[in-house]
């Protein structure tokens, strides 16, 4: 019997295979790393665990939903260790705003900025858990196949106002600057500029809310490995170091695939995980469906890429930085400017703003004992936004980046500094084949949102599927684990309906 591929072990692909294999399609994955988990990628150095990509883990509720597909329980598989506060924001006029889940807490810090705004602030709170409802509740799983879909969706964004931008939206219930950022930076997590993602993102508030923060026990590469277990478990035949260069075609459907290596699998349907653009552009660029689609996604406008920085300090000489939050975003001294200048200059601004993780606030067996791992990004600008040299500007923006933390947030690190390592635009582009270097794939704009973005299954070859970022939902864990269940469903009654005729 011909297997169903799964190109990618990111969590898109890795949460598709588990709903296939469980469903009794059995299934092989093919990751090009040597370790899975995309851009949760796990670096480990000297005793210190970094993971790359994804900290802030949300919607523990979807990844229980995939586990008991496969009638298991995601606590038998990992431990999520809850996170207070949410975020610590900080801005460099030394002004503090813990985020937290209690809503007497959150109208004290809000009150402390500007007493007015936490009226506003309810009624934003109101407006952002209609718009989780409608929009992640509803149709966050949903594939969008056909126009009518959209059609059907269209009222509901129409009341919520969906063509306002979040930072447009949020200062509609709110005055405060500082607390207009602390209310739509979010959208940022999932490559969206504020200014002009649609305010639907400001459904990323009420799902905090409704769930909490959440960390798991050994870092977010523990619940990549406790994903990869549990399709293992299932019987599902997983390979590392296998690049998938191209897909076979016959007419308009997918034969298989054939490997950088050489070898060559036969396949009943693949679905890719890989970056959507190049899924079309490179793997299947001999067909003219792979030109065509791969062309236009070429003129689809991308996120943001981001530079990261993973460092490990010993805290030996006493200096511990313990009034630290796991998750701080450090503002700097422009809100707007800047993310003009990430989305559309084609140079390096001076400032920066950055987002600091300190996973050992949370679980301290992340780096060798008396000493903390710690990562830090910055949103910057795409290779097709800013085509900088990364091997100049790289180690120029590590330094700047720690000096900044040494002068304002971890007083004596580059004394205690034990290793470090970064990861630029280019290391997106040529590690985990983004087009352009974008970390989070097609921007999440409203003109590239639900059915004008590239779809779970592809309108032409009808055995070939997409999952992850680049499709309907969009990047975040909560979105890819979400398109892995709207792509499942297609897969499931496509291969039902194959079997059956
Ligand atoms: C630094 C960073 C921090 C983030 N923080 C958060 C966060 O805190 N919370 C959150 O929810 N989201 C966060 N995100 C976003 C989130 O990580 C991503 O949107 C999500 O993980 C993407 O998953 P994916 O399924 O699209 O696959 P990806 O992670 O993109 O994985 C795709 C996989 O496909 C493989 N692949 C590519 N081409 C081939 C090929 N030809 N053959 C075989 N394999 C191939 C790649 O090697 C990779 O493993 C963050 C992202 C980054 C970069």
């Amino acid at each position: 019997m011909k297997k169903t591929i799964v190109i990618g072990a990111g969590f898109g692909g890795l949460a598709l295979a588990i709903r296939l294999q469980a469903a009794g399609i059995p299934t092989l994955l093919l990751e090009a790393r040597d370790k899975p988990g995309g851009r949760a990628y796990v670096y480990e150095d000297q005793g210190f665990t970094f993971d790359a990509g994804p900290t802030v883990i949300t919607d523990p509720s979807a990844l229980e939903a995939l586990f008991e597909t496969a009638g298991r329980r995601l606590a038998d598989y990992v431990e999520l260790l809850p996170v207070t506060p949410f975020y610590r924001l900080r801005w460099e006029s030394g002004q503090i705003f813990d985020y937290a889940n209690d809503q007497a807490a959150l109208e004290a810090q809000i009150r402390r900025f500007n007493a007015d705004d936490v009226d506003g602030y309810r009624r934003f709170l109101h407006y952002s858990r209609e718009v989780f409802q409608e929009g992640y509740l509803k149709l966050g799983s949903q594939p969008f196949l056909s126009f009518r879909d959209m059609l059907k969706a269209a009222p509901a964004l129409t009341r919520l106002q969906a063509w306002r931008s979040v930072y447009g939206m949020v200062s509609t219930f709110i005055r405060d600057e500082h607390l207009r950022q602390a209310f739509s930076f979010h959208s940022l997590l999932v490559g969206g500029n504020p200014f002009s993602t649609s305010s639907i993102y400001t459904l990323i508030h009420a799902l905090e809310r409704e769930w909490g923060v959440w960390f798991p026990r050994g870092g977010t590469g523990a619940l990549v490995q406790g994903m990869v277990k549990l399709f293992e478990e299932l019987g599902g035949e997983f390979e590392l170091n296998a690049r998938v260069e191209r897909l076979e075609t016959d007419g308009d459907r997918v034969t298989g695939v054939t490997l950088e290596d050489g070898r060559h699998f036969e396949a009943a349907a693949v679905a890719s995980n890989a970056d959507v653009t190049n899924t079309y552009a490179k793997l299947l660029g001999e067909h003219p469906q792979g030109q065509a689609e791969g062309a236009k996604l070429k003129r689809k406008r991308m996120s943001n890429s981001l530079f990261v920085l993973y460092f490990g300090l010993d805290h030996s000489d006493g200096n511990r930085h313990d009034d630290m939050a796991h998750h701080t975003v450090c503002f700097g001294p422009r809100y707007r400017g800047l993310i003009h200048d990430i989305f559309h200059r084609d140079t390096l601004s001076e400032d920066f703003s950055l987002y600091l993780h300190a996973p050992c606030v949370t679980d301290p067996s992340l780096a060798p004992p008396g000493c903390g791992a710690y990562y830090v990004l910055a949103p910057v600008p795409h290779l097709g936004t800013a085509d900088l040299d990364w091997d100049v500007e790289g180690p120029r923006l590590r330094e700047r980046i720690f000096d900044y933390l040494e002068a304002n947030v971890m007083p004596g690190l580059r004394e205690q500094l034990v290793t470090h390592r970064i990861f630029t635009p280019f290391d997106f582009r040529d590690t985990l084949d983004a087009h352009l270097g974008s970390a989070f794939s097609i921007e999440p704009i409203l003109t590239q949102s639900a059915w004008f973005r590239p779809h779970n299954r592809d309108s032409r070859l009808s055995n070939l599927y997409l999952v992850g970022a680049g499709t309907h939902p969009g990047a975040g864990i909560p979105g890819v684990i979400g398109s892995a269940k709207a792509t499942a469903g297609l897969m499931i009654d496509d291969d039902a309906r194959r079997e059956a005729s």
